[in-house]
């Protein structure tokens, strides 16, 4: 279902094309809306982003953000269902029990949302102002008109972009704070002596590593993710990327125990608002009388379920409400 409409201007303009927003976006396309999503980033993922590198001659992914998902509420199973079934999707249960993967990336599920969508990728909203009963979003070149803008972005981005127009919204998103994540990417021309895929901490410097390339649906060298805790990542917050790099991998060999071996490839990451400390509630809030909403992990839980959820919730608030607004 795929809407083209006169370029700048649509009923329901929803800023950000993570997960939350193409929930959002999905279900009010279900319910027959017509829908434009911008998203600044260059390609689908937000923070289930997946980063193509060459290493050897061999164009190889990492997931540098979520690392898998699970799948709890009965309709969100559904839709893990659906993308299992469309090859976008596997389990892995080196993660876990009930843990998931994108495949061949994790950005896939999100890639295959949006394609079934009018999504405009590259598009940064700058500003959201209010004129009259429309809503006006400037990005930089060119600006969008709407009848209802809908944010889904990280709290703390939200709460600058609604602070004029939206103050309510914008103080309850100031109010979250997100704990930023380092990510390293390393890729190596032999296997690591590392029996497991995964390996977890409460209370060391890497929280996660994992080896990118046992996920179901990759293949190719041999590569590892490897996340610093949310106080390690702190204190190496400022650091030059390259410098970060090689810390973490020093601290992922220190930690697994295995001999230190020199990468092939390797790149880092940083993540500012990475989890979220979510706020408890319904998951999403929409502001009738304005016309506004938001979504987003934050308002549900720090997770990729949590933001499809929020962004599910917030399509039903505002259906909700336009079926009171017209009985
Ligand atoms: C390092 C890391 C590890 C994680 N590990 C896991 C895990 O293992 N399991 C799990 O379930 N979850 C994990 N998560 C959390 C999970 O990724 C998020 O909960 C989920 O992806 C959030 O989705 P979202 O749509 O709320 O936000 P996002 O994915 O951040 O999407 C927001 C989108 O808004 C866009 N945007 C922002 N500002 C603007 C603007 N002004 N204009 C236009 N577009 C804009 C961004 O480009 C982005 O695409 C992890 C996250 C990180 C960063």
């Amino acid at each position: 279902m795929r809407w083209r409409g006169m370029d700048g201007h649509c009923d329901i303009l929803i800023i950000g094309g993570g997960m939350a927003g193409l929930s959002a976006a999905t279900a009010l396309a279900t319910a027959g809306q017509r829908i434009i999503v911008l998203d600044k980033g260059r390609g689908p993922g937000g923070r289930m982003a997946a980063r193509r590198a060459e290493i050897g001659g061999e164009q190889v992914g990492f997931d540098h953000g979520a690392q898998y998902f699970t799948a709890r509420d009965p309709a969100f199973r559904e839709a893990v269902a659906a993308w299992e079934a469309a090859g976008v999707a596997a389990p892995w249960p080196a993660a876990g029990k009930d843990a998931w993967v994108g495949t061949p990336g994790m950005n896939a599920c999100v890639k295959a949302m949006a394609e079934a969508l009018d999504v405009r990728w590259g598009v940064r909203a700058e500003r959201v102002e209010r004129n009259g009963a429309i809503w006006r979003i400037a990005t930089g070149d060119q600006s969008f008109t709407a009848v209802t803008v809908l944010v889904a972005v990280p709290a703390e981005q939200a709460a600058v972009l609604l602070a004029e127009p939206a103050p309510e919204l914008a103080a309850l998103a100031a109010s979250v704070t997100s704990a930023p994540c380092w990510a390293v990417m390393a890729g190596f021309n032999a296997g690591l002596p590392i029996a497991a895929d995964t390996y977890r901490s409460e209370t060391g410097p890497v929280s996660w590593a994992a080896r990118n390339s046992a996920k179901p649906g990759r293949s190719g060298v041999e590569t590892w993710v490897i996340h610093a805790s949310p106080a390690r990542s702190r204190e190496l917050i400022d650091l030059p990327k390259e410098d970060v790099a090689q810390i973490l991998l020093a601290d992922f060999f220190a930690v697994t125990g295995a001999a230190p071996a020199a990468p092939q490839h390797c790149d880092a990451h940083r993540w500012l608002y990475a989890l979220p400390q979510a706020l408890s509630g319904d998951g999403a809030r929409f502001d009738a009388g304005l016309r506004i909403g938001i979504a987003g992990d934050y308002l549900h839980s720090p997770r990729v379920e949590g933001a499809w959820l929020s962004g599910r919730a917030l399509a039903q608030a505002m259906l909700q409400e336009r079926v009171a607004s017209t009985s």
